[in-house]
């Protein structure tokens, strides 16, 4: 099997009320992690890379080892370019194999937004990519009321409306009060916003920031229509940690066929569970 388009299994998703998880790799060893995982829950998966993991590891590299996990696994298998606000480096993934890509416009006005991702849109869809995006933060004041910062940033449902109209994406990234990171305090997710533009936009649906969110939020969120879900630092502290405590234990150990193991490991049951929470467990 080779890696796939995100249509088929996103709309699936959507159609049978479960979110399909999303995790971001580094390397070879968190790529293994996942992998596993979702072969072992009988998952689809998204492979996801940061533009900074491009500069890390190499787009060549990264398309290599997922092309490769796809068919080794024989699993649904999407390798997605996440947050990038770059045109050039979004057009050069899916030149090279990216099966999806997210433009990331949120620090450009709603015009500025929608062109952008309508450029991205018609190149990716005449390769068979498809293209997630979010609407730009609303920002300012309403009624000369300053609207607080956690109500601004929000996803305001009409514009999601008009974002999906005009730019023709697959996948609508909302915010509705998860953050990326970790949390503060816990978060504050804007569930009733939720419910509402799950009513008024027809494309799945997708949840940044899922990491450090407890399950029962995270389960209500995929109940209410959420169709992706993105994990990263979850995985990186699970992954770290194992690496830590095994240097602990393990002062003079030199082997990366070691260290690495229980690294993956922990990753790997991380991965596991977050499935588990999204929903996506046996829908292979
Ligand atoms: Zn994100």
């Amino acid at each position: 099997m080779s890696l796939i388009s995100s249509k088929e299994e996103l709309f699936k998703a959507m159609k049978e009320k479960y979110a399909v998880a999303a995790f971001n790799i580094h390397n070879l060893e968190t790529l293994k992690a996942v992998m596993q995982a979702a072969s072992e829950e009988k998952s689809p998966i998204i492979l996801q890379t940061t533009p900074g993991t491009l500069k890390h590891a190499g787009v060549k590299y990264i398309v290599a080892i997922a092309e490769n996990a796809a068919s080794e696994y024989g699993i649904p298998t999407i390798l997605h370019l996440d947050h990038c606000d770059n045109i050039e480096t979004i057009f050069k993934c899916i030149d090279l194999g990216y099966t999806s890509v997210m433009v990331d416009g949120s620090k450009l006005s709603f015009e500025q937004n929608v062109d952008m991702v309508k450029k991205v849109v018609d190149y990716a869809h005449k390769k068979g990519v498809q293209v997630e995006a979010e609407i730009g933060k609303v920002g300012g004041t309403e009624d000369d009321v300053m609207v607080s910062e956690y109500e601004a940033s929000l996803t305001d449902p009409d514009d999601a409306v008009e974002f999906v109209k005009r730019t023709g994406i697959d996948s609508l990234a909302i915010a509705i009060g998860t953050a990326h990171g970790m949390y503060k305090g816990k978060p504050k997710i804007d569930f009733e916003r939720l419910r509402v533009i799950r009513g008024l936009v027809d494309i799945p649906l997708v949840l940044h920031g899922a990491s450090d969110v407890p399950d029962e939020m995270i389960r209500k969120a995929v109940s209410y229509g959420i169709n992706k879900i993105n994990i990263a630092t979850d995985l990186k502290n699970a992954f770290g940690k194992a690496l830590k405590e095994f240097f602990k234990d393990n002062p003079d150990e030199y082997d990366p066929r070691k260290y690495f193991m229980p690294a993956i490991d922990a990753a790997k049951q991380v991965a596991k569970s977050k499935i588990k929470l999204a929903g996506c467990n046996n829908k292979v």
